[in-house]
């Protein structure tokens, strides 16, 4: 498997990288360029994409796919990034968009810090290694430069794109890189990686969050009732002030409960008139949006419906499309499970049904 697609502290080499720009605040686009035949691939390693995420077909080389790439964004600046290095962190990328306001192009660098040697037919010989740098990527061009550069490059391939503008006549200049911005390439680095990004080394927060929530409402005989935001024909009905959805309401519990916002009873008081058979969508798109405030975004959802009748199998489907839809997911990232419990207590003689639900959520860089 390429190494760009490799799982690496739980998703690919390519998802890291991505991510480090997705989140980054100057970054309008993200273009990534696969090699042909391996855009489905690439789309399974990536997940649930970001609108702002394009993937284009490359080339053989390097420098076609660069070509491909650019081709493909529509920005005044393009910052061209291995996928290969998954913990860049955003003070490299400011940095080099710092570069761009005085050159050209721009690469991050490191010096050399071990004493170079060259081994030739005299044997060994020393190399000063004053003045030298080891580049990294992102290497950011202002476009202009890069199409010239591109464009005079004609079908000569070149080891990175600052060589390609260099051999083009623009202006260049080095930004301060970060040792942790190293290239995968030996099978000891992705154990060097999966540690400091276990670690949190990348300078993207990753903290996840977890809330429970559990709901019951009483059974009656009636004609149908909202569960998981689902209308379902039944001879029963569930009672409640709202419209009852224990399902939405356990999961609003639960999101409410990550972001560290008390429960639904504070937010919707049931003494409220206003909540009367109130469609409870309402209460999980609140949460959705004061968990946002608060800096925790959901990023999946698992529910389980306790109850004898009605029967949820035929359900599921809908239910999982219309949580997504509510919390801004994938349905990929919401799962709605349904038990009964062998016929005991109250769930099992019918009188009421429960539900259980747990959201985990991503807080970001501006979460406390
Ligand atoms: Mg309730």
């Amino acid at each position: 498997m390429p190494k760009q697609f490799r799982p690496l502290a739980g998703k690919s080499v390519l998802a890291h990288s991505v991510a480090v720009f997705e989140s980054h605040a100057r970054c309008a686009e993200i273009v990534v360029a696969v090699a042909p035949g391996q855009k489905a691939q690439a789309m399974d390693c990536l997940g649930a994409l970001n609108e702002s995420v394009v993937l284009v077909e490359g080339g053989d080389d390097r420098s076609s796919s660069v070509r491909a790439a650019v081709a493909a964004s529509t920005q005044s600046r393009v910052l061209i990034h291995d996928a290969a290095r998954p913990l860049l962190t955003q003070p490299v990328i400011d940095a080099v968009l710092e570069g761009l306001e005085i050159h050209d192009g721009v690469a991050p660098a490191v010096p050399v810090a071990d004493a170079l040697a060259r081994v030739g037919e005299d044997g060994v010989e020393p190399v000063d290694r004053t003045d030298l740098w080891r580049t990294q990527t992102p290497q950011g061009f202002k476009r202009d430069a890069l199409m010239d550069a591109i464009s005079k490059s004609g079908d000569r391939s070149f080891p990175d794109e600052i060589s390609m503008a260099r051999a083009a006549g623009c202006g260049l200049g080095l930004v301060p890189g970060d040792e942790a911005n190293f290239k995968l390439t030996w099978p000891a680095d992705f154990d060097r990686a999966e540690i400091l990004l276990g670690a949190g080394s990348t300078g993207v927060e990753t903290v996840t969050v977890t809330g429970m929530g559990y709901d019951v409402h009483r059974l009656e005989p009636g004609e149908g009732m909202a569960l998981c935001g689902v209308r379902i024909a039944a001879p029963l009905a569930l009672v409640g002030h709202s419209d009852a959805d224990a399902g939405l309401h356990a999961i609003t519990d639960a999101l409410l409960g990550a972001a560290g916002l008390g429960d639904i009873g504070e937010h919707f008081p049931p003494t409220d008139d206003r909540w009367a058979g109130a469609d409870s969508a309402i209460f999980l798109q609140h949460a959705v949006q004061i968990a946002a405030e608060a800096g925790a975004r959901p990023v999946h959802c698992d529910v389980t419906l306790i109850c004898e009748r009605p029967k949820i199998g035929p359900h599921k489907a809908a239910m999982k499309a219309r949580v997504a839809e509510i919390l801004g997911l994938s349905p990929a990232r919401v799962n709605i499970k349904a038990t009964t419990t062998e016929k005991l207590g109250f769930t099992g003689r019918g009188e009421g049904l429960a539900a259980e639900a747990v959201v985990t959520c991503r807080l970001d860089g501006r979460a406390p």
